[in-house]
């Protein structure tokens, strides 16, 4: 059987359909008991498995269509072969993720995000939805219906999206500068500063030594550290062609918002991740307490990655109602290591207030009471799929 990007999940699916049409996508969902949708992958664990059907749309219609300031798109489009559909018309998406290999649906499913104080996460962008329910059904959903905010980022369960209606804007260019090693205690007593800095602002940190800052910025930015003097990976070893430009040269927002370039190997390859997200204020506590955990987080560790999401009104986003910064760890591939420390982690963050990124590894399958709306969410899934068609042993976990 198939199994996710970074191989650590096995799919225990029996089998993975492709319909090649809207309609044999209605077919197969109306006929089979157990359906889950496939996006390109990229998740971590679960997710994205189920006992049933896996459904990739890969082979569906691959229509791209812009009507003033939206773009409706095929569900299972690619963020990088959007982006340049949209580049050539003088459009832009608001934000992109680290990498431009994910699918839309997979992406704005999970609540993927990238940085900057005043960007919201992907799903943000969706204005309207159109998916296959657990009848065979076709539904359509805009922004402003009452269950849309409950709709967006639904981890597959409420059916199979076919199209997304994103908003976007016009083109725009970035600049992305790179302060390889900042001193530590620098970063962290002028954090909000730093994310103020530029559009898109991420920094890397192994937890013991200094930090990494990078700046995606609209003007030109002259932060007090020392700027790289030539392309960086933020992880040492990795090739720098994989990232996009740096220095400070600005060009099209598709080829500086993600770092790493679409025809490139994103990140590290054998790796896993885990994230964090919690609210702003508890931003200060939180890194304090993990740089004391710093000695047994770095053996196991390739990078961490800080970065901010605005609040949204999303209902299972973990920027739901916060300003959010985002701790992210890009771990080695070492299953037992990590499984065993992100309980630890865990037991520092989740009271500070702290929401898993739905994508990645985490522990805690106590969700309930760190979103205020899952009951709402509950009802939504047992109305709109009362046979839990939708539903894999991720979701069967979470209480
Ligand atoms: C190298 C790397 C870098 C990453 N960088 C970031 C980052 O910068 N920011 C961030 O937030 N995350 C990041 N992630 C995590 C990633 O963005 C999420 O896991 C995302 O959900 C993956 O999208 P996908 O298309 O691969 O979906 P999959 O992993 O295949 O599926 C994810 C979920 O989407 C659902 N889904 C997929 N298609 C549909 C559909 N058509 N209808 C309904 N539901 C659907 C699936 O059922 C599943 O629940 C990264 C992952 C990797 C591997």
């Amino acid at each position: 059987m198939e199994q996710n990007w970074a191989g650590n999940i096995a799919y225990q699916a029996r089998e993975v359909a492709r319909p090649r049409s809207v309609d044999a996508l209605r077919q197969l969902v109306a006929d089979r008991d157990r359906v889950r949708a496939l996006g390109s992958r990229h998740s971590f664990n679960d997710l994205a498995d189920g006992q049933g059907t896996l459904v990739s749309l890969e082979e569906m219609p691959d229509e791209i269509v812009v009507t003033g300031q939206q773009v409706s798109v095929p569900a299972g489009v690619r963020y990088g072969v959007l982006a340049e559909f949209l580049a050539e018309r003088g459009l832009a998406l608001p934000n992109m993720a680290s990498l431009p290999h994910i699918s839309v649906a997979g992406a704005i499913a999970t609540a993927t995000h990238g940085s900057g104080d005043g960007n919201g996460c992907l799903s943000t962008a969706v204005a309207g939805l159109e998916l296959v329910t657990s009848s065979g059904g076709l539904r359509t959903l805009w922004r402003g219906d009452p269950e849309f905010a409950g709709s967006v980022v639904a981890l597959g369960a409420l059916g199979v999206i076919t199209r997304v209606t994103l908003d976007v804007r016009p083109a725009f260019e970035v600049r992305q500068q790179v302060y390889p090693s900042v001193p530590w205690s620098t970063v962290a007593g002028e954090l909000a500063e730093v994310f103020a800095s530029g559009y898109s602002v991420s920094v890397f940190t192994d937890w013991v030594g200094p930090a990494q800052v990078w700046v995606k910025s609209l003007d030109p930015v002259a932060l007090p550290y020392t700027p790289a003097d030539g392309p960086v990976h933020m992880l040492p070893g990795e090739s720098v062609a994989a990232v996009t430009e740096q220095g400070g040269v600005p060009g099209p927002w598709l080829d500086r918002l993600p770092h790493f370039r679409l025809g490139h190997k994103p990140s590290a390859g054998a790796e896993l991740q885990s994230e964090y997200l919690l609210p702003r204020d508890s931003a200060p506590e939180a890194l304090a307490r993990l740089r004391e955990m710093g000695p047994r987080i770095a053996p196991l560790l390739q990078i961490t990655e800080l970065r901010t999401v605005a609040a949204d009104t999303l209902w299972l986003s973990p920027a739901g109602g916060r300003d959010v910064l985002g701790i992210h760890f890009t771990w080695k591939l070492d299953v037992p290591g990590v499984t065993g420390l992100l309980p630890d982690i865990e037991a520092v963050l989740l009271p500070l207030g702290a929401r898993p990124h739905w994508g990645k590894l985490f522990h805690t399958s106590e969700i309930s009471t760190l979103y205020p709306r899952w009951t709402d969410f509950l009802e939504l899934r047992a109305h709109h799929d009362p046979k839990g068609k939708f539903t894999n042993p991720f979701l069967d976990r979470l209480t």
